[in-house]
């Protein structure tokens, strides 16, 4: 079936902008107001609540969402239980259909959902308009490749027989995600397993319940049944470990940390007693990319494309350059274009439409302000390492140069804006060092060199390469994303196998009697 992007706006044009400002004075009128959980198509308070706050000016309470306990994650695995016998035997067409209204209900509300993101998450107009867009196309792009998955598949014949496979959805899954694309990647590990006829418990991370609780209104909306998603938010502490070792969850679809999605692989690997399953597990997680430029490139193209790659939502996306990889020759001009754009850019309040906003949390902003001193003692600062408003949680624009590749620096996920530069002795150095960390989730090359192109798709390991582009911003259908080695089990969101993930195959032989 077919399928198209999403547009994105165009915020050049005058009456986007002001759309968007429209929008945005409206969800301000609505800030601060509380969430129930759902769950079974009940709305249940629980006494307790989340408090999400705005990270670009913290005193601004976006909203409460009830704060769910192990009693509310045992009620919501029942009721996507309960759910899931009449949900899995409903045709596939009208799941589809269901997943095209709610793309419809995102369409309508696309303004309002991005404005709940510049509050809640921090993005600026463009970032929010594209997350909204990315919801958008994975309903429509798990739509369009869930009919090839409905039916009878035949085997290969045999005398007197006849052999075929149905493709059964598993269960009642566990959806855990992270804040950074907080309806796109959200909606995209809901609506996938979903529409194969799967049931759902979303625990959306504790720094965007709002937006999670948009998707529920959207989802309830367009008309979904009652227990198919069940939304708990909750604290970590709380509900994180007893989501994963459950007995009732049947498949746990994460995108977070590293060191969050070893921990769910490791307890989901143990068999709880009264489990009738070994549990699926999916795992999404971080990076440490590199983009690297050779003496080949154009190097005012390269410096753009590195700034886009490495400050883009302040570096709060897993495919965020972390890492530029310079060659000796051309090392120091690119440095100097580098510097020059990036301290260019302007951080303030992401109503205001700044470059890039706060860091989601205090935690964000101090793992920044951490690695920025190890940086200090290590490396060169060039440009940033500063704080700027104390109103949120800002970063500003920070570059390092002669970064070790083996330096913590160099090595570990910092997520925030603080880019280190790499001096590589040639194209064979720059390779090796950007291959030289335990992620592989994307990386780039700008060159004019075809063999070397030819050799970064052969050697590169990464799940996501780019070629004489930024390393961010992939696209549902055209560049299905996730990444090789500990960067995650190549889920590949957004791509032709990602359905066929949450289904299992059961084969049906029937001898041909008389
Ligand atoms: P995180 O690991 O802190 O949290 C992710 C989710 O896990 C949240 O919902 C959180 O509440 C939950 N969680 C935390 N502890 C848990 C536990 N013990 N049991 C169960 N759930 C638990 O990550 P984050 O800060 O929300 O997101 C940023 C990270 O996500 C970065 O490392 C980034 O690279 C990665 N990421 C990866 C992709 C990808 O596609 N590969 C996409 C976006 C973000």
């Amino acid at each position: 079936m077919s399928f198209t992007n999403e547009a994105l706006t165009d915020f050049t044009a005058p009456q986007n902008v002001e759309t968007y400002r429209t929008a945005l004075a409206e969800v301000r009128t609505r800030l601060g107001a509380d969430y129930p959980l759902t769950i079974g198509g009940h709305k249940l308070e629980t006494g307790d609540w989340i408090e999400s706050y705005n990270p670009g000016d913290t005193s601004q309470l976006i909203g409460r969402s009830a704060k769910g306990g192990q009693a509310e994650v045992d009620r919501a695995l029942t009721a996507a239980w309960a759910a899931f016998r009449p949900w899995s035997a409903q045709p596939m067409d009208e799941r589809i259909a269901l997943v095209r209204r709610l793309a419809d209900v995102m369409r309508r509300r696309r303004f309002e959902l991005a404005a709940w993101m510049t509050y809640e998450a921090g993005k600026n107009y463009a970032e929010a308009d594209a997350d909204v867009a990315e919801a958008i196309d994975f309903c429509e792009y798990y739509a369009a490749q869930a009919p090839a998955l409905a039916g009878e598949h035949e085997t290969y014949p045999s005398p007197g027989e006849r052999n075929t496979s149905l493709l059964v959805p598993l269960g009642a899954g566990v959806v855990i995600s992270p804040w950074n694309f907080p309806l796109a990647i959200f909606t995209g590990m809901a609506v996938g397993p979903a529409v194969v006829g799967n049931t759902l418990v979303l625990k959306p991370s504790p720094d965007t319940p709002i937006v999670a609780q948009k998707f529920i209104e959207c989802a309830d909306e367009a008309g979904f049944p009652a227990g198919v998603f069940n939304l708990v938010t909750g604290a970590d502490a709380d509900i994180g470990d007893y989501l994963v070792d459950h007995p009732t969850t049947r498949f746990i679809n994460f995108t977070g940390s590293l060191n969050t999605g070893i921990r769910i692989n490791q307890r989901a690997a143990v068999v709880q007693p009264g489990q009738l399953w070994i549990k699926k597990v999916g795992l999404e997680m971080g990076g440490k990319d590199a983009l690297i430029v050779d003496e080949t490139a154009d190097l005012d193209y390269a410096a753009r494309m590195a700034v886009a790659s490495g400050y883009g939502f302040g570096g709060q996306k897993c495919s965020a350059m972390s890492r530029l990889i310079a060659v000796e020759t051309i090392h120091d001009e690119l440095v100097e274009r580098f510097v020059t754009l990036a301290s260019e850019l302007e951080v303030g309040p992401a109503d205001e439409n700044p470059d890039f906003s706060a860091l989601i949390n205090q935690r964000a902003k101090d793992k920044s302000l951490e690695y920025i001193d190890i940086g200090r003692e290590t490396a060169q600062l060039l440009t940033g390492g500063e704080t700027g408003s104390e109103a949120g949680h800002y970063v500003t624009p920070t570059v390092f140069a002669d970064v070790e590749p083996d330096s913590r620096l160099a090595q570990e996920e910092i997520f925030g804006p603080v880019v280190s530069i790499i001096r590589a002795r040639d194209f064979d150095h720059a390779l090796g060092i950007a291959n030289g960390t335990m992620f592989g989730l994307t990386g780039g090359l700008i060159s004019q060199d075809r063999e070397r192109l030819d050799r970064a798709k052969r050697e590169f390991e990464v799940g996501n390469l780019y070629l004489n582009r930024k390393i961010t911003g992939a696209f549902v259908g055209l560049q299905p994303f996730g990444g090789l080695r500990l960067s995650g089990t190549t889920v590949k969101a957004g791509g032709p196998y990602y359905l066929r993930q949450y289904l299992a195959e059961k084969t049906i032989a029937e001898k041909q009697l008389g």
